[in-house]
């Protein structure tokens, strides 16, 4: 793909320097695609250092950042009760393959948090988590068939990995060669926020189907809610049929909400799946939810998961030092940034008479550019991408950070102050304005 340069692109030359080194060793140069700016062009910025809102670049840069690492940073960059809890930690030692207090505190944390999580194990990634849960779902249910919807991303999961949203939203890739048609075969995928196509296929599918694997709330196609009683008709229809309904946290827990999107709708997953923000900035996950159900995974139950790291002493720490942090004050800290950022973000585009669609879930929210609502990921992709891509390199050249991509949730934090919207609010004029001129 091309590397387009835009208009009011500057350089960055330290940044580009260590991107040229990084191709030679990295393919792509990257260590997850969408940091590569494909989607947009140009070059993607390293970062040094982060505090509070800021990002500071290896050209010296500053940016007010709307991405907050794909939402862990909710309470900013360097935060220093995070940070004191971390060299704590390390000053421990780093990993010790053993069962440690720091697990069993993160854990009864999350428990205490969400209710229908009665246990839980810790990993390292979003990706093993929801691997993990659906193993564990067809383990427990001794079925094959899962159900997913397009637009919905659940981490690199071969059996995942159709029509998956984001990063492959954006390189529009329709499927992944090195899934195998065995790996994939199992898989349904349904468009989002359409019960009749879930009632069709269990009613195709009698005694087959393990589990239906949805995003609580999607994110990963640009935010998209799910409609009045998706959710707990989704939970009635797994009910009905003895499958298990497993809702993906990863990116909505503890974010949305003190107990995520669970604490919005109310709706009892049987099994969850955590990431992101839980870790404090460092890699932590989780899959949690009724006893009975996580009673089958090893070394009580026959269903194997594992993992060297799983429970690190240094990640823990900074997750519970992070979950501790989030108390009411602090959700309605985030809730209050976020709806101040949407205000200011819709007023530029429609000063400027840009046709977009700002659509939020709680604190996550997202713009697309487009004057119908979007309830799935056909809808997402009619969106006119190609005003995002003039959108944000006109941020970008005001200091402001956003996602790389059309199809992401921004992310905001406790610590986006007065100074750090300021910024944002001058940004976005000449942003609405090189967004209402771009052409496709
Ligand atoms: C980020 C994400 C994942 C994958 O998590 P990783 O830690 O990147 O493996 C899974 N599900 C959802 C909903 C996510 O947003």
């Amino acid at each position: 793909m091309a590397c387009v340069s835009y208009p009011y692109e500057y350089d960055a030359p330290v940044s580009q320097t260590l991107f040229d080194r990084a191709s030679l060793v990295t393919p792509g140069g990257v260590n997850s695609p969408v940091r590569a700016f494909r989607a947009v062009g140009g070059t993607p910025r390293f970062m040094v250092s982060g505090a509070g809102p800021y990002l500071t670049d290896a050209d010296g840069r500053e940016y007010v950042d709307l991405v907050c690492s794909w939402g862990p940073m909710i309470l900013g960059h360097s935060h220093p009760e995070v940070i004191a809890a971390v060299q704590e930690a390390v000053a421990r030692g780093t990993s010790f393959g053993t069962p440690g207090e720091g697990e069993v505190a993160l854990a009864e944390e999350i428990v205490a948090r969400i209710e229908p999580v009665e246990q839980v194990r810790l990993v390292s990634s979003g990706t093993e988590a929801t691997m993990s849960a659906i193993r564990l779902a067809r383990g427990f249910t001794g079925r094959a068939k899962i159900v997913k919807f397009a637009g919905c991303y659940h981490g690199h999961v071969d059996a995942l990995l159709a029509a998956a949203g984001s990063g492959l939203a954006t390189f529009a890739l329709p499927d992944t060669p090195g899934v195998t048609g065995a790996q994939a075969g199992d898989t349904i995928v349904l468009p989002y926020n359409d019960i009749e196509a879930v009632r069709a296929a269990f009613a195709a599918h009698p005694g087959e189907i393990a589990c239906v694997i949805t995003e609580a709330s999607p994110g990963n196609m640009g935010v998209v809610p799910p409609a009045d009683g998706f959710n707990a008709g989704l939970k009635e229809v797994c009910a009905a049929n003895g499958a298990l309904y497993i809702s993906d946290e990863v990116m909505t827990g503890f974010r949305t909400s003190r107990a995520g999107w669970y604490g919005i709708d109310g709706v009892a997953p049987d099994l969850m799946t955590f990431g992101k923000v839980m870790g404090g900035g460092f890699p932590a996950a989780a899959f949690g939810g009724r006893a009975d159900v996580m009673a089958h995974l090893a070394p009580v139950g026959p269903v194997y998961q594992a993992g060297t790291l799983s429970g690190n002493p240094v990640a823990t720490a900074a997750g519970l030092a992070q979950l501790r942090l989030l108390d009411e004050a602090a959700y309605a800290k985030v809730d209050a940034v976020s709806a101040e950022i949407q205000g200011l973000v819709t007023g530029a585009l429609t000063k400027e008479g840009v046709a977009h669609r700002l659509q939020t879930a709680s604190n996550m929210f997202s713009v697309f550019f487009t004057d119908d609502a979007v309830r799935n990921y056909d809808d997402a992709r009619k969106q006119e991408a190609f005003r995002f891509t003039a959108f944000f390199h006109s941020m970008l050249a005001s200091g402001v950070y956003l996602p790389p991509s059309a199809f992401e949730s921004w992310f905001v934090s406790t610590a986006h102050d007065e100074q750090a919207l300021a910024r944002i609010a001058d940004a976005l004029p000449a942003a609405a304005r090189a967004a209402a001129e771009a052409t496709a």
